[in-house]
């Protein structure tokens, strides 16, 4: 009878995803996913990152995490080259953590179609635009009018298709996300150190107007705001996250104003704010999936941060669940990006909103939700978000040119 044969230790070829995480919370979620961990290779010359190897399935991951409280597109992208450089194999990559939410306009409010806390959302590409914008850069136009102009590349055809594919498997209840989700609070729930990862419960989601700024500004919760101020919305009665596709809005601060929030939804259509994304789309092919923590206005605590990492981390690994392993062996690896130019946006008195005409958004019904009359045969992901048609012209990694001024749209601090 033969010996058994071990299977060939796995080194730093063995790797085709990476997957992307800058918080510690992201960096746990993903960890609680993986099937098998691996034992860590030693670190290569110059690379700062840290890493948590393993499988998902049939996929060997390399999850990269920076750490150190380095956020934005630029700590994003220094991790993706780190990562390409040690593991020379990897082939797309997943950016998978937190991210702000956009609530739908009033008229426009479903409680399955509407985003709640712990919802996750996915950036697709539409009609030829980008999936993700990078809404601190553009040009001003008569000196009044700001017009974003970074629409980024859009995600490899393999991850578009997965994407497709997931949402078929999830309108017709066979999708793996909820059960995922499920096991990795079970998991946490085990262990005294992760008593924070659990779902807060929707009494604890609070949308509020507008108008209403944060009571307190040092607070770190919502104790001192009146929820005779919170929007009322229909309730929801699954506690499974919906999934919403659309543009994600990437930007090195963070959006604090529900105003100017909703002028860019309105403008851009935009379902999901947030920090990295915009340091990766033009250089490496990569999916962006964020959890939703709050609503992208000045009302933010970090309750519901480690349950939306675990509810993006749950997606993206049933996204793998449907990627074929030997597909993903047969692509090119990714590129190392060559190094560029840091842009510095030049700075302007807060400038008047773009006048660009809202276009009414593509309404789709959304993924399988119980309360749902009934389960569509949809062959495609829903999309809730329309999207700018406009831009071109100017793009990231060009230099600006004569009457092109880059500038920050908004101060956010
Ligand atoms: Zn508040």
């Amino acid at each position: 009878m033969a010996a058994k044969r071990t299977p060939p230790k796995p080194d730093y070829k063995s790797y085709t995803v990476g997957w992307i995480a800058i918080l510690e919370s992201e960096l746990n979620a993903a960890s609680l996913l993986l099937d098998e961990e691996h034992a860590p290779l030693p670190r290569k010359q110059g690379d700062v990152n840290s890493y948590v190897l393993g499988r998902m399935g049939h996929h060997n991951i390399v999850i990269g995490f920076t750490g150190h409280g380095v956020y934005g597109t630029n700590a994003a992208a220094n991790t993706v080259t780190n990562m390409l450089r040690t593991f020379p194999n990897i082939k797309f990559g997943l950016l998978v953590g937190v991210g702000g939410g956009v609530p739908a306009a009033a008229a426009e409010r479903n409680p399955y179609k509407d985003v709640r806390l712990g919802d996750v959302v996915v950036s697709q590409p539409n009609k030829g635009n980008g999936a993700v914008i990078q809404y601190d850069m553009g040009k001003l136009i008569n000196d009044e009018e700001f017009v974003i102009q970074s629409h980024l590349n859009n995600p490899p055809t393999i991850l578009l298709n997965a994407v497709q594919l997931l949402a078929s498997h999830q309108t017709l209840g066979k999708g793996r996300m909820g059960a995922y989700l499920k096991t990795s609070l079970t998991k946490a729930s085990q262990s005294e150190y992760m008593r924070d990862y659990y779902f807060p419960g929707h009494d604890q989601d609070h949308l509020f107007r507008s108008d209403y700024r944060h009571q307190v500004s040092n607070s770190e919760d919502c104790s001192q705001c009146s929820l005779r101020m919170a929007v009322q919305r229909l309730p929801r009665q699954s506690s499974v996250p919906s999934v919403h596709y659309g543009v994600i809005a990437s930007a090195n601060t963070v959006m604090r104003s529900a105003a100017h929030r909703d002028r860019l939804r309105d403008m851009y259509h935009i379902a999901c704010f947030e920090m990295e994304a915009a340091g990766l789309m033009d250089n490496f092919p990569c999916l962006v999936i964020r959890g939703i923590c709050d609503y992208s206005d000045d009302h933010k605590n970090k309750v519901w941060q480690p349950y939306a990492a675990m509810a993006a981390a749950s997606y993206a690994r049933d996204l793998l669940r449907v990627i074929d392993a030997e597909e993903v062996g047969s692509m090119e690896p990714a590129k190392v990006p060559a190094p560029t130019p840091a842009k510095v946006p030049a700075k302007v008195p807060a400038p008047t909103p773009a006048k660009v005409p809202a276009k009414k958004p593509v309404s789709k019904p959304q993924n399988p939700q119980p309360a749902r009359p009934a389960a569509q045969p949809v062959a495609q992901p829903a999309n809730y978000y329309g999207y700018y048609q406009g831009g071109g012209g100017v793009l990231r990694g060009q230099q600006p040119t004569m009457g092109t001024l880059w500038t920050p749209y908004y101060q956010y601090y």
